[in-house]
């Protein structure tokens, strides 16, 4: 069985001789399956797309490819550049940062081998700091709550998908998005194995709070409808208190009570109805400029380089530029 190792690379220069290293004896040491290690350059400002040239030119028993996006597209479009040009029976994501321990391949692929499509590499330690452990708890306690129960674990760190699973998401064209979901909604059987996530081994996380946060929103609008059930179930709760309060008055008047002119309430009705209907417009906004974005034939996935995949890279994709890398 061929496995594909896709590793997302974002400013990783520090990092990637010792990677290298830690890949040849533990990929060369697991004699079950062959190997093919594809690196993402996510358009590094630093030296690592030269440091991964060279290690594509270096002898080794698994083939190294490189691609180089020609912008900063976040991790899971790296992975998903890495998934079409793929050829793996099975491929897996792995972050460049050793924060996974390698071992974790062979594992997954073993557990593969027992009968399951996906498995996922579930963390059940990790060291990181404590904000980005906080908000990673969050974001999946929406997900659980929001977007899809039966997400099979809080933490997944890596994950392995075999071929039907690689062919479903070389056709996706869905730009916002979370690929560890996507798989998972894929269906299928699903396996796991634990993972006890390190330190980063140097260099700084490419996953700024901001780009966190724009993750979890992607996961949330795109893969869950709740948002705008909850703008309408509240429009029907506000209407419906209009409707009693109304009432109320109308009683009360036919009470003979006294209505106070009520000009504090009315303001604060006007102020915080008007903030609720801005929130909602708000949420609508969100749904429709990601609709928007998705119809508009803009590429969002766009390759500059590929190296070493000379004996069957798509043509129609090459560049004059990417040519020349081509023997
Ligand atoms: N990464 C990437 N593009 C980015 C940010 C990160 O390809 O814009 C890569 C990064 O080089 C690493 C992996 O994605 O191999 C995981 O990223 P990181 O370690 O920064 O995330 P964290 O481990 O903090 O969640
Ligand atoms: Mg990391």
């Amino acid at each position: 069985m061929l496995v594909s190792v896709i590793i997302p690379v974002y400013n990783e220069q520090e990092n990637l001789a010792p990677l290298f290293d830690q890949l040849t004896s533990v990929l060369n040491g697991d004699t079950t399956s062959t190997y093919e290690v594809i690196f993402v350059d996510d358009c590094s400002n630093d030296n690592s797309f030269s440091i991964l040239q060279e290690l594509s030119r270096k002898e080794s028993r698994f083939p190294v490819r490189v691609i180089r996006l020609a912008r900063n597209s976040g991790s899971h479009l790296a992975v998903l550049a890495g998934i079409r040009y793929c050829r793996g029976d099975a491929a897996l994501d792995m972050a460049a940062d050793l924060q996974c321990p390698l071992e974790a391949i062979p594992a997954l692929a073993a557990k593969h081998r027992e009968g399951f499509p996906i498995v996922w590499g579930k963390r059940v330690k990790r060291q990181d700091p404590l904000l980005t452990v906080l908000f990673s708890k969050i974001y999946y306690r929406l997900l659980k709550m929001l977007v899809k129960q039966d997400f099979p674990f809080a933490d997944i760190e890596t994950c392995l998908f075999d071929r039907k699973i690689i062919n479903h998401l070389k056709n996706m064209q869905e730009k916002n998005t979370n690929i560890l979901l996507l798989i998972s909604s894929l269906g299928f059987k699903q396996g796991f194995i634990t993972i006890e996530r390190r330190e980063r081994r140097a260099g700084r996380s490419g996953w700024t709070l901001g780009r966190r946060f724009k993750l979890m929103l992607d996961s949330l609008l795109a893969f869950s409808y709740l948002p705008i059930r909850f703008i309408s179930v509240l429009g029907i709760l506000i209407s419906l208190a209009g409707f009693i309060f109304a009432g109320i008055q109308v009683y009360q008047k036919l009470a003979g009570t006294q209505i106070p002119q009520g000009w504090t309430l009315l303001v604060v009705l006007i102020l915080v109805l008007s903030g609720i209907q801005l929130l909602m417009l708000g949420v609508l906004g969100e749904y429709l400029w990601r609709a928007v974005d998705q119809v508009s034939t803009r590429p969002f996935l766009v390759i500059d380089r590929l190296i070493g995949f000379d004996d069957r890279t798509d043509k129609s994709e090459v560049t004059d530029d990417q040519q020349k890398e081509l023997p």
